[in-house]
């Protein structure tokens, strides 16, 4: 009887794991008609600064309509798109499109482009941000990458190599979701980040629990004796935000201060700023 029970539970499991591959079989697949026909669209989050409210930059998200399933979000499908391959040809078009419309910004707004921990392992990179800045004319000081530390568990050594010649170019590097990692302090000693973007999970409870409060505070204090700047995700409440703005927090980014989609060019009227 529980051996019956077993093959029965076996055999769930087998089907489960083909209908699992079956899935991301075909969202390769639909991953890979996308790349080909223009599918993938971006949409921007923006960043301000915590003290002055300035608009400081905008970060990329990269967005796809599914034909037949909707809007299907990065976090699914990046990792799909890392196991067949097709995240180099979409790595390099968003940097494309997204290095193209900075370009006409004004001038002080910087870009974040997020890029994962396949594209940081191959030395193609270098080439492709380097190819990118010179075809769109942005200037390198206004490009920022986002990296994530799980993206550096690879070969480390290679991804330093690679940070360091983009770093070379004048581009800025940002660790992204920061203190979820495995070995968040270890990561910042051996990398040569420009910015810390403290992981939003942080921020959930930055105002009602103290010891949230405290690990805030430390990795702001952290982040003013390397020198680095720190910008809060995910901020969605103006209590997070007065939290932030007491404890000394550089940049921040989130609900509160925008939704990701179309840039809302009001904001740039409201700085006084010119095309
Ligand atoms: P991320 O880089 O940490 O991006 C921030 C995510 O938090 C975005 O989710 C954004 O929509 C969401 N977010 C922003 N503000 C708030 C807030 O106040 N509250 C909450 N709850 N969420 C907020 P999204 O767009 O679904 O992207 C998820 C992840 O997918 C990104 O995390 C990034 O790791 C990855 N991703 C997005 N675009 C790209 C891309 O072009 N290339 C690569 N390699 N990865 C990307
Ligand atoms: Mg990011
Ligand atoms: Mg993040
Ligand atoms: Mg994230």
């Amino acid at each position: 009887r529980a051996k019956a029970e077993f093959d029965r539970r076996i055999c769930y499991y087998e089907r489960d794991m083909d209908e699992q591959a079956r899935e991301r079989r075909d969202m390769a697949r639909d991953l890979w008609t996308a790349v080909e026909n223009d599918g993938f669209h971006l949409a921007y989050q923006v960043q301000k600064s915590v003290a002055t409210s300035e608009i400081t930059g905008y970060e990329v998200l990269l967005r796809w309509n599914r034909p037949g399933y909707g809007e299907v979000s990065p976090a699914d499908f990046i990792p799909v798109a890392e196991e067949c391959g097709a995240i180099n040809a979409i790595g390099v078009w968003v940097l494309k499109v997204a290095c193209l419309e900075a370009a006409s910004w004004p001038e002080p707004f910087k870009i974040a482009v997020n890029v994962s921990g396949l594209q940081l392992s191959q030395i193609e990179l270098i080439a492709t941000v380097r190819n990118t800045l010179l075809m769109s004319g942005l200037a390198p000081h206004r490009l920022e990458l986002e990296v994530t530390e799980t993206s550096i568990i690879g070969d480390k050594q290679r991804a330093l190599h690679i940070l360091r010649q983009i770093k070379a170019l004048g581009v800025s590097i940002a660790i992204d979701d920061f203190g979820t990692g495995y070995s968040s302090l270890e990561t910042l000693r051996a990398f040569p980040f420009d910015k810390i973007k403290l992981d939003r999970s942080f921020m959930s409870e930055v105002e009602s629990n103290e010891q949230s409060k405290a690990i805030v505070r430390a990795i702001l204090a952290l982040g003013r004796s390397l020198s680095v700047p720190v910008l809060a995700e995910g901020v969605e409440t103006s209590a997070q935000l007065d939290v932030l703005r007491k404890e000394g927090c550089t940049e921040a980014q989130g609900f509160l201060l925008g939704r990701p989609g179309a840039i809302d060019w009001s904001d740039r009227l409201e700085l006084g700023m010119r095309a």
